[in-house]
């Protein structure tokens, strides 16, 4: 089962990058980010000279590997792309970094993820364009300082605050990327599209827009499969009935929650009479990693006002009982 799942998960990722914009411009929304963007890269072209580096945080799917790319591009410069989890020890980073050339950008996806010995090699390389190669071992373990060519590290990140500040701290620009607007996720379907020449008539990117959490990944992957179902169940015409079909049979309701965030929900409601409760113990109650829980379905559960988040632990708000169509509990005596 895990083959299908990695060659199912191999060709979402085709399909995906197929649809990627390759320049500042192409990119929808995000109009504070894309303008600062634009400055930081800019300059640094008109000075000839690598950018500050820089990092994106935001939930998942908002475009910031597509960013980290469009940096690349627009720099004229190629990409390495790592993440925090692939780099196991200080030395394989300490390799890419040390073959690194002349105004190359190094994508690190879930930066917040790398190894303390790691972040730590990365932060002197970042500041002082060095790394410290040990040779040796033991007692007559010697360091030797490797100086490198200026590189423009684009750190990725769910959350920001979850970045050690000397990390941080070497960033010359942050960019926070925000959940999109129904009308910026219209955009970005109609775009698609256009790319993958199917015809989308506008109520229904409205409607697939509107049920994609205010995130592109989701709105392309809905396309998608609003797709199938107008070519195998309709007339491959992608219209509001055929939108509305489709995302019934996926279980994407009208809000846009998929089965985790109703999982979530239910056990938040059901299992713990709507909290508060620790996030371990909700991503255990469905069979979730607490990190999936925290960064995929909580921040669009708190955005909605379904979910909020206390001191003690996860709580359902009133919304979350109505959204479930069950009873709102009675109000506790405090
Ligand atoms: P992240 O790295 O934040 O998880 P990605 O950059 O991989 O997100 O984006 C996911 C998908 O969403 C990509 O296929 C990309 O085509 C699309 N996408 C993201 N942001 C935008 C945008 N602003 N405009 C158009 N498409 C976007």
């Amino acid at each position: 089962e895990s083959l299908v799942r990695a060659g199912a998960d191999e060709l979402e990722r085709a399909a995906e990058a197929a649809l990627r914009p390759r320049r500042l411009e192409e990119f929808v929304g995000q109009r504070v980010v894309r303008d600062q963007l634009s400055l930081v890269l800019q300059a640094a072209l008109n000075r000839g000279r690598a950018p500050d580096h820089v990092l994106l945080s935001g939930p998942p799917g908002l475009g910031k590997t597509t960013l980290a790319m469009i940096i690349a591009a627009e720099l004229g410069a190629s990409l390495r792309v790592t993440s925090g989890p692939a780099i196991q020890h200080a030395g394989d980073l300490a390799a890419v970094l040390s073959s690194l050339e002349e105004g190359e950008v190094l994508f690190i996806d879930e930066i917040h993820r790398l190894a303390r010995p790691a972040e730590e090699l990365l932060y002197v390389a970042m500041e002082d364009f060095r790394v410290d190669v040990v040779v040796g071992k033991g007692a007559g373990a010697s360091a030797i300082p490797l100086s490198l060519p200026p590189f423009t590290v684009v750190g990725a990140t769910t959350r920001a605050g979850l970045l050690p500040a000397p990390l941080r701290d070497r960033f010359g620009f942050t960019g926070h990327l925000d959940f999109y607007a129904d009308d910026e996720l219209e955009r970005v379907l109609m775009r698609s599209a256009g790319l993958l020449d199917v015809p989308l008539e506008g109520r229904a990117a409205a409607e697939i827009a509107s049920r994609s959490r205010g995130t592109p990944r989701i709105a392309n992957r809905l396309l998608r499969r609003v797709r199938d179902w107008a070519e195998v169940r309709g007339d491959g015409r992608l219209t509001l009935s055929a939108a509305r079909a489709a995302l019934e049979v996926y279980e994407v309701d009208e809000r846009g929650l998929d089965r985790l965030d109703r999982s979530v929900l239910q056990a938040l409601c059901l299992r713990f009479g709507g909290g508060p409760v620790g996030l371990t113990t909700l991503a255990v109650a469905v069979g979730e990693e607490p990190e999936t829980v925290e960064t995929v379905a909580e921040p669009f559960l708190v955005r909605e006002g379904l979910v909020g988040r206390t001191p003690r632990g996860r709580v359902a708000m009133p919304a979350a009982w109505d959204h479930l169509g069950l009873e709102r509990p009675a109000p506790a005596d405090t």
